[in-house]
């Protein structure tokens, strides 16, 4: 198959391999093939090699080389930090290809796109500086002893990502790992690779030594199992599904090695009477209908206050039937297809689901009307309770479930009623009830009046079911890094002399 050109002369790889040592390994014979597919079009763009548990062994034994004698964990902060910030500059340089992958591979509207390469530079440079600023502890306090704890990288990290925002997922695993000195293979999801494996490249044009960053790809069942259970690995840092954190964890546990979990949401979007009505409005949508509906922190489940529901859901309704659905790559599109086939197939499978429980269906349900691609229309379905399967489970996708409420205890009681507690949305203009919800969701983030901010310099993460663990700074420097305590006397204390 001959490579893809997209514009400006950017292309599509043929084949799409694992990158171990900074470059792609030889073909092996009889290897499985698995086709790359837009999602817009349905098109064939390129095929996949998996990588085998072969692939995966050279993949590890390389990070392991990295981490072991290479040398990256050896360099001062100065010069690593020169080469992360070498990183950042390069993904800006190619921040239109990076994002021009990213729509035609994973369907991300444009818009969006931007913003999280820009984003993705950005987090390269923020961790180097984390890292730059680690520091350890003295302990003086007993007499004639000192005592200082360093901190040391932990090792070689299987990072494993998932398909809903490839590049910004899998570059900020990296870009907490790397920093003090660890190594990684990455594995992707087997859905949308290209974005990732360009990036892959960017960090070995900008500088980073072969075999600090490696990409392995394939499906979880092959590549990830392979990866997760090598006895190389020394720890585990997984973005994706509740179900296959739960295996990953168990895998993990096998091993007796740490593995950070960043899952699943249904996250509670709290619509009070007393919230700015337009902005409430405004921010729902951008809540649900952002990223295609396919994000974690998407806010999903949609509690208004009973005096306000009619109106609020009417105009909600307008504005979706209004939302630009089509070409990820048209910049005024607000909605694109849905990743990959059968995950379309699932999220249209909710409408059934839905009526079935007695929900209404205020809109959409179906696929959209154009000619090819998974496109799904944006829908919302005004739920009997919050019990239902469409409020308690993850649809991922644009498909908003409205229930309404009377009092704030039942908000809260509702928001709370949940496996998952990634995140939560409050709207209102009253201090009170603010921080009143802030200190009673159980969720790792309560965005007040404002939709999905992300502050690198703040932990993100899930109570429940959704993750264990934590990114940022402070989290990952626990995640990735180890505690080292160096005890020596000041002067020769007094010691039992046995046998003399
Ligand atoms: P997924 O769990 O199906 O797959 C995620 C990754 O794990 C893929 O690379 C997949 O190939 C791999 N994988 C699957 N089974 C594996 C196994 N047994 N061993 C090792 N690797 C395995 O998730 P997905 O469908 O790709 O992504 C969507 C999910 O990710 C949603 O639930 C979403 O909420 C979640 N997510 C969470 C966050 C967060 O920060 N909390 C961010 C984005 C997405």
């Amino acid at each position: 198959m001959n490579a893809v050109p997209l514009p400006r002369g950017w292309l599509i790889p043929s084949r799409v391999q694992s990158i171990i040592d900074g470059a792609s390994p030889p073909l092996r014979a009889g290897g499985k093939d698995l086709p790359i597919v837009n999602p817009t079009t349905e098109e064939t763009l390129s095929v996949l090699r998996e990588a085998d548990a072969a692939e995966v062994e050279a993949a590890v034994v390389s990070a392991r080389r990295a981490f072991d004698s290479g040398p990256w964990p050896r360099l001062s902060i100065n010069e690593r930090k020169d080469i992360l910030y070498a990183i950042r500059d390069r993904i800006r340089v190619h921040a239109e290809e990076l994002a021009w992958l990213e729509c035609t591979g994973a369907g991300l509207p444009l818009m969006r796109v931007r913003e999280q390469v820009q984003r993705a530079a950005r987090a390269f440079e923020f961790f180097a500086e984390t890292a730059s600023t680690l520091h350890g502890e003295t302990w003086t306090q007993t007499t004639g002893w000192l005592t200082y704890v360093t901190r040391e990288p932990k090792g070689v990290a299987a990072l494993i990502a998932p398909w809903n925002a490839p590049l910004a997922l899998a570059s900020m695993r990296i870009a907490t790992c790397i920093p003090w000195g660890n190594t990684c293979v990455l594995k992707p999801s087997e859905y949308t690779p290209l974005s990732v494996l360009r990036l892959v490249e960017i960090l070995h044009e900008a500088g980073l030594p072969p075999g600090v960053v490696n990409l392995v790809n394939g499906r979880g069942s092959a590549t990830g199992v392979a990866l997760v259970d090598h006895p190389g690995i020394d720890l585990v840092g997984f973005t994706g599904g509740t179900d296959t954190g739960r295996a990953i964890m168990t895998a993990a546990a096998r091993r007796l090695v740490p593995a950070a979990l960043e899952l699943g949401g249904k996250s509670a979007n709290i619509v009070c009477e007393s919230a700015d009505f337009e902005r409430a409005l405004d921010g729902s949508l951008v809540g649900i209908f952002a990223n295609n509906g396919q994000q974690c922190l998407a806010g999903s489940r949609i509690l208004v206050q009973r005096s306000i529901a009619r109106k609020f859901i009417e105009r909600f309704v307008a504005r979706t039937q209004g939302i630009r659905v089509g070409d990820p790559l048209a910049p005024t599109t607000e909605v694109g297809p849905l990743a990959f086939e059968a995950h379309m197939q699932r999220v249209l499978a909710y409408t059934k689901v839905a009526r079935d429980e007695g929900a209404q269906l205020l809109t959409g349900g179906r696929r959209a009307a154009l000619e090819r691609g998974w496109f799904v229309e944006p829908t919302a379905v005004l739920a009997r309770s919050n019990e239902a399967r469409v409020c308690q489970e993850e649809i991922f996708g644009p498909f908003a479930t409205f229930v309404e409420f009377d009092t704030l205890d039942e908000a809260i009681a509702l928001a709370n009623r949940s496996k998952f507690g990634l995140a939560s949305y409050v709207w209102s203009d009253d201090l009170g009830t603010a921080m009143r919800c802030s200190r009673e969701i159980r969720a790792g983030t309560v965005w007040i009046n404002t939709p999905m901010m992300r502050e690198l310099r703040a932990p993100f993460g899930g109570y429940k079911e959704s993750g264990i663990g934590r990114d940022g700074p402070a989290a990952s420097v626990d995640f990735f890094t180890e505690q080292k305590a160096t005890i020596i006397p000041i002067d020769p204390p007094p010691m039992h002399r046995f046998g003399a």
